[in-house]
């Protein structure tokens, strides 16, 4: 069971904060929340494309192409989010991915202001958090599946950032009990057309069966 996170997609969760770990200890990188805050946006609005469109509007397309090859594969799939809202924030979003999926593939663009598509990334477990649990028992299979994404991306021809991964301490990840990833597919740059998401989900498709061995 794939869990397929669409990111963003709530409308008000921008004003509502959530604990950024399980034991209430402060953030240990900055990235939509400072480094050394102990709560974070509960789900944030996402960023704009360049062409105007929404990231969240992208993700769940994304979200969309992507169960329709998992399914085709044979995989069982969770999307966290099929519809243009959802009220779960980025905890909810996790705990039931725990709960439900095998793994749990969070889908994004990121808001990084640049004036060119630098490409796909990973967000790797930053140091500061290996050894909080559940992140300690997880983080290398956190990482290990983000690796396997980007190997598949990379295959398929895609534009990859640098060394394929940045670390930054995500809520996600501090409350995941499964293979957890938070994918950053281009930025506002990126193209997102149809064609595109179809190469990108191929790769992740490849990266996840490379992950399982299958
Ligand atoms: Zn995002």
């Amino acid at each position: 069971m794939i869990g397929v996170n669409a990111g963003h997609g709530t409308s008000g969760g921008s004003s509502v904060k959530t604990l950024c770990h399980p034991d209430g200890s402060a953030k240990t990188t900055g990235g939509s929340t400072a480094a050394g805050a102990t709560k974070a946006t509960a789900v944030s609005g996402g960023m704009t494309f360049a062409d105007g469109a929404s990231e969240s509007s992208v993700t769940l397309r994304m979200a969309q192409i992507l169960r329709d090859k998992l399914l085709a594969a044979g995989y069982d799939v969770l999307m966290v989010r099929d519809g243009s809202d959802v009220q779960l924030d980025n905890v909810a979003r996790t705990v039931i991915c725990n709960n439900v999926a095998d793994c749990h593939i969070s889908l994004h663009w990121d808001g990084d202001g640049l004036n060119y598509d630098k490409g796909s990334f990973y967000i790797s477990v930053p140091d500061g958090v290996k050894g909080m649990e559940p992140v300690a028992s997880h983080w290398t299979q956190h990482n290990a599946l983000g690796a396997s994404l980007v190997d598949g991306l990379r295959a398929q021809g895609c534009k990859i950032n640098g060394g394929g991964s940045m670390s930054i301490d995500l809520t996600q990840t501090s409350y995941s009990t499964i293979p957890s990833v938070d994918m950053e597919l281009g930025n506002a740059c990126s193209n997102h057309s149809d064609e595109t998401l179809n190469i990108q989900a191929e790769g992740l498709l490849h990266g996840i069966n490379a992950y399982y061995g299958r």
